[in-house]
């Protein structure tokens, strides 16, 4: 029986990182100044930054049979990820194009490829993970059905779970998603979700008191440099974001579902498991990379007094 803190469940990509002076138009070739090859996929990132707090994790996902998939088998392994429910699919791994704008903007492409064959059936293969898991994480890279069954498997054994719905994805069954304990979109996934405007603070609590009544116990809104908006049926909380010059904000978003997943899981109480997730993922917007620039336990002790 594998006992974990944290079980992300969902994607791995290896990311192409593309730094640009700008994009090129349609039938031009431009040259960038900078490229750089790095580990990614949004519950391979989450997965990394609990890991790298010192969370026990482990990770459900799929990798292709091809040297991708070894790296990132070997990657997991660096972290002290629990490798026992990855699996190798028939398809490519799966690989994200980012690229890097000089403001530190970024635009992404992903592949999904073996991502998409972490099916349900899967998750049966991994029963005892999911019900020995003290909180389990899922994003959108992978086949909504599958979370659905995730979420159904984690009640049935009284598990909470945090779902990050990024990308957006239209056609997610609200209904099917909307008795998790944690819901965090950010504010333009947020919109998707709920077809509300988010363009202020105001209609963002607007539209996060509105899946709070549809079930949702917690929505976790992020916001960037502005923080995090915390909201259930008894709060609406803003919890501002570390003051720092942001160099790169790939994978902010999974450096703070990660950590929170990780401060949760310690037993921390919300409003101080998302401060100490805010304090996490500023650092990461500091330096360059995505998982790179996630920091250990012992480093991010040194960065922050
Ligand atoms: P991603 O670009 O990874 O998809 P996202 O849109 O899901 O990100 P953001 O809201 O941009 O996520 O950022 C997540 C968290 O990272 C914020 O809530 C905040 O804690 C931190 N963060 C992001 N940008 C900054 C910044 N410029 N300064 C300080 N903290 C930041």
């Amino acid at each position: 029986m594998t006992q974990s803190d944290v079980l992300v469940i969902g994607s791995n990509m290896i990311d192409l990182i593309t730094y640009i002076d700008r994009m090129p138009i349609e039938g031009e070739t431009v040259e960038a100044p900078d490229f750089q090859m790095g580990f990614g996929g949004k519950g391979a990132n989450q997965a990394v930054a609990a890991a790298r707090l010192g969370s026990k994790v482990s990770f459900i996902t799929m990798v292709g049979n091809d040297t991708f998939g070894q790296q990132q088998l070997a990657n997991f392994k660096e972290n002290q990820i629990d490798t026992t429910g990855v699996g190798t699919g028939t398809k490519s791994s799966g690989a994200a194009p980012i690229f890097v704008e000089p403001s530190s903007d970024n635009r992404i492409l992903i592949i999904k490829g073996a991502n998409n064959e972490l099916t349900p059936a899967v998750l049966d293969q991994h029963v005892d993970l999911i019900k020995n898991a003290k909180i389990i994480v899922l994003q959108q890279e992978i086949p909504l059905e599958t979370n659905y069954h995730a979420i159904d498997l984690a009640n049935q054994f009284n598990v909470p779970v945090l779902l990050n719905p990024a990308p957006a994805n239209k056609d997610l069954d609200i209904n099917h998603v909307s008795n998790v304990n944690f819901f965090s979109p950010n504010e333009t996934e947020l919109a998707t979700l709920t077809g509300m405007p988010t363009t202020n603070l105001t209609e963002i609590k607007q539209a996060a008191q509105h899946m709070v009544q549809m079930g949702v116990n917690n929505m976790i809104i992020t916001l960037g440099s502005k923080g995090v908006l915390w909201v259930n049926k008894d709060t609406s909380d803003l919890i501002p974001a570390v003051k720092v010059k942001a160099v790169d904000t790939t994978g902010a978003g999974d450096s703070f579902i990660g950590s929170f997943a990780h401060y949760f899981a310690q037993g921390e109480a919300i409003p101080t498991a998302l401060k100490h997730a805010n304090q996490y993922a500023a650092i990461t917007v500091t330096r360059q990379g995505t998982q790179k620039s996630y920091p250990t336990a012992a480093e991010l002790a040194s960065l922050v007094k």
